[in-house]
Formats: structure tokens, sequence, C-alpha cells
């Protein structure tokens, strides 16, 4: 099995713990993922979205069960899926931001892709003191500037995990 953890990191000012509107496993929370196709190395040009409530039966050739994705590379043809393995994302919390710390929020267990690239999207929450703010980090931040409430330098990364 390989399974990737996504991880990210990002400025926060004003606010403690960055994460889906609905909680990490929020079963509608879309992913936006770039895939790197295994076989050939074409990178898909478009985001493929995951998300916990949408499951589709894995191809036949590859066993039973579900994913959370099957896709097809454009160039070579191979069939490669994507499955969301809830339970070990934790928020992103003010005291990683200070110390520029990578928080993991979601796993992916892939096979024939890589994930390469996270897009955030909408609809996220942050925490400040006086209420829970939800914003669009699409455009790769937030800012409230009456409120002095700031999200910046979003970024996401992908590693490479081993689970016993
Ligand atoms: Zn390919």
């Amino acid at each position: 099995m390989v399974y990737f953890q996504l991880k990210i990191t990002a400025n926060l000012v004003g606010l403690d713990k960055l994460q889906p509107r609905g909680g990490l496993d929020d079963p509608d929370h879309p992913y936006f993922i770039k895939l790197q196709c295994e076989n050939c190395g074409e990178i898909t040009p478009c985001f493929s979205c995951v998300m916990l409530s949408e499951e589709v039966p894995l191809p036949r050739l590859h066993g039973r069960g579900t994913v959370n994705l099957v896709q097809k590379c454009k160039l070579c043809d191979r069939v490669g899926t994507v499955k969301m393995i809830p339970g070990f994302g934790k928020p992103f919390k003010h005291t990683s931001a200070e110390r520029g710390r990578y928080v993991r929020i979601m796993v992916f267990e892939c096979h024939g892709f890589s994930p390469v690239e996270f897009s955030f999207g909408a609809v996220w929450t942050a925490q400040s003191r006086e209420k829970l703010w939800e914003m669009d980090l699409s455009k790769g931040e937030f800012n409230d500037f009456d409120e002095r409430i700031h999200v910046t330098d979003l970024k996401a990364k992908f590693e490479r995990v081993f689970f016993s």
C-alpha cells in the first residue's frame, strides 16, 4: 500500500485552528489534488476533486471495495485510484504557524497515481478570540484588514508514508 500524507502550513494572524468548515474528516469537504501518473509521468492538467462521501467501486481488475476516485491517465490510459483515509489529521494551530511547521490534515491511499499538488479551495474555518471565521482560501490567502485577521503564506505538500 502506498500512502501519502497531505501537510499544510500557513501564517495565522489573530486566528487559531484552521481547518475545513466541517472538520478535517467532513464527508462533504472537497479536497482538490493534482495527480501524476506513475506509469508515464504525465501530470493531469486539472485538479481532481475527492471527498469522503463520494465513493466509487474499484475497477474489477483492481479488486473489491470502494475508493473515492478512479481516474484514467489521458496519455497512457493506465487506471489509478485514490482513497481517503480519515482520522489522521489535525487542525492547523497558531503554535505550529509560529514554528513554521507543517501539520498533517489528510491521508490518501493511491494506486497508479501520486498526488503532487493541493489546492485549498473553499470553505475553511478558523477561530479568533471572538468568533468563528468562514473563509474561501482558493486565492491562497484570506484577509480582513478591519479586524486584523489574516491567513497568508498557505503552503501544502504531500509526503509518502508507510503504515504497518
Ligand atoms: Zn500515464
